[in-house]
Order: structure tokens, then sequence, then C-alpha cells
């Protein structure tokens, strides 16, 4: 089966680098005109821009920071302007403040939060309207195994994760109607900037839990939301998707 995005505007929040430019790429590869946001890595966003063009594609970058509503709703109307509404916007934005419960502050609360749970809702909220308008759209959380499972250290992230799956079912049953799927993808140990502090113990975790003993790279989870974002996935919605070598 070969999926093709043409004709198709995607938002890819936190693009820039990691998981979400591996996604950026294989949504520009499958034909989609993609746009990606970024918080403030703007020489790693024009560089993703730059690949995309080099091999064919149409993309380009806007900054914004996910957690702040008006700086999202100010993003979309230059996106709307430039490509018109995304049709498919992958809520991928996403940071971590591992720390200990007792030792963990309010900004490392709310910091975590609002970007990774309110992220989701403001950019959801800006993109939906055009999606509904067409009554054609796709939203792709990106989660994390630590929605459901928890660890240490992640009281913050978790909390953040089990909101996202829980918010994506809820979206889920009110958009199915109008033709707007929405589903999230739980990524296990994969190699980006942000697990590069862990990977220590991480080897340890992949060799006692992971099935098929290796970390994940951020193309492991690229295809999955380039499945989930075309038209073949239009009965696939309210569901979180593993990718995570079979994580114990
Ligand atoms: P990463 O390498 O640290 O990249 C994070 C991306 O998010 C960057 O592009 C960053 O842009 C952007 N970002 C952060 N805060 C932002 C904000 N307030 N507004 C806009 N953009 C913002 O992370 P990753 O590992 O690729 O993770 C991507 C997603 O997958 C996250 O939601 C993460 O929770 C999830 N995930 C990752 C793993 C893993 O093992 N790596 C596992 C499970 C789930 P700037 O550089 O411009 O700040």
């Amino acid at each position: 089966m070969k999926i093709d995005l043409s004709g198709k505007v995607a938002l890819v929040t936190g693009g820039s680098r990691g998981i979400g430019k591996a996604i950026a790429q294989a949504l520009a590869k499958a034909g989609a005109t993609v746009t990606i946001n970024y918080r403030e890595s703007e020489t790693l966003a024009e560089e993703t821009v730059e690949e995309i063009v080099k091999f064919g594609g149409t993309a380009a970058s806007f900054q914004a920071d996910v957690g702040d509503g008006l700086e999202v709703e100010a993003m979309l109307e230059r996106i709307t302007s430039r490509f018109g509404p995304p049709d498919i916007l992958v809520n991928n934005a996403g940071v971590v403040r591992d720390v200990l419960f007792l030792q963990m502050g309010e900004e490392d609360w709310e910091k975590v939060l609002k970007t990774n749970l309110g992220g989701v809702y403001h950019c959801s909220k800006a993109a939906v309207r055009g999606m509904i308008l067409k009554r054609w759209g796709r939203i792709i959380n990106l989660s994390s195994v630590a929605g459901t499972r928890g660890g240490k250290g992640q009281c913050n992230y978790s909390a953040s994760k089990g909101a996202v799956n829980a918010f994506t079912h809820s979206l889920a049953v009110e958009l199915g109607p109008k033709g707007v799927t929405v589903n999230a993808i739980a990524p296990g140990l994969i190699v980006t900037d942000m697990t590069q502090g862990i990977m220590p113990f991480a080897e340890k975790v992949v060799h006692d839990r992971v099935a098929l003993r290796r970390p994940g790279r951020a193309a492991d989870v690229a295809p999955l939301a380039v499945f989930l974002a075309s038209e073949e996935a239009g009965y696939i919605t309210g569901q979180v998707f593993a990718v995570d070598g079979g994580m114990l």
C-alpha cells in the first residue's frame, strides 16, 4: 500500500528535532505540505525544512510556544494564510522535567503540564474548526508508555501523557461524526535529545524489558504517524498505539 498525502497540509509541533522531525520528513515524503512548529530551535527547524525541500517536498517553519494559546492561534493564522488550514495535526511537542516527587517544584509540574497537555489542547482547538469545515481531519497525539505505566521521577510527565490518552479518547468521540479521527502514539524508549541524559540507565531497561533488545529510533515512530494521517486509516479513532519494541 502506497500512502499518498498530496493535497494535504500537515502541522507537526516540535518538528525541529527528534521524533517530530522524523514525522515531518515522513509526511512530506508521502506528499503532504508540512508546516514545522518549533519554540526556540530556529536553525534546526530551518534545516529540517531545507532537507524536505531538497528531496522535492514542501515545508515551512513556524515559531510558537504550544503552551501559549495566543501564540498558537497567531501561528495557525500564519499557516492558514500561506497554505490553507491544516488537515493533519501532529501534537508532538513535549518536554520532560524528571525529578522525584518530594523535590518536584511547582515550576517542574506546570512546565510539563502546560507544554505536553496544554499544547495538545491549544493546537487541537486552533486546528479543529478547519477540519470540521472540510469534514476531514487527522489529529495524532504523541503520548508515551509513561502515560499508562508511570515511572520514577515522572509524576508530572506521566500525568501529562495519561491525560493526553484520556483527551484522545474523548475528542475522538466528539469529532468522529464530523469526519475527524483522533489517535495517539505511545513510544517507548526512543533515542533523541530528550532521552540523552538517561541513556546509561536506559541500556539496562532495554536489556531487561524490551523484547526487541534495542532502543527505538525516531524513524521507528514516523511510519505509524503517516498511516494514521492517511485516508486508509479513516476507520481508526480514539486509540493509543504503543511503539516500544515490545516493552514489558
Ligand atoms: P525532543 O528531541 O526533546 O524534541 C522536542 C521537540 O519539542 C523540539 O522540537 C522542541 O522544539 C519542541 N518543543 C518543546 N517545547 C515546546 C513548546 N513549548 N512549543 C513548541 N515546541 C516545543 O523530544 P522527542 O524525544 O522527539 O519527543 C517528541 C514527543 O514524543 C514528545 O511529546 C515526547 O514526550 C514523546 N515521547 C518521546 C519519547 C522518547 O523516548 N524520546 C518516548 C515517549 C514519548 P525546540 O527545540 O524549539 O524547543
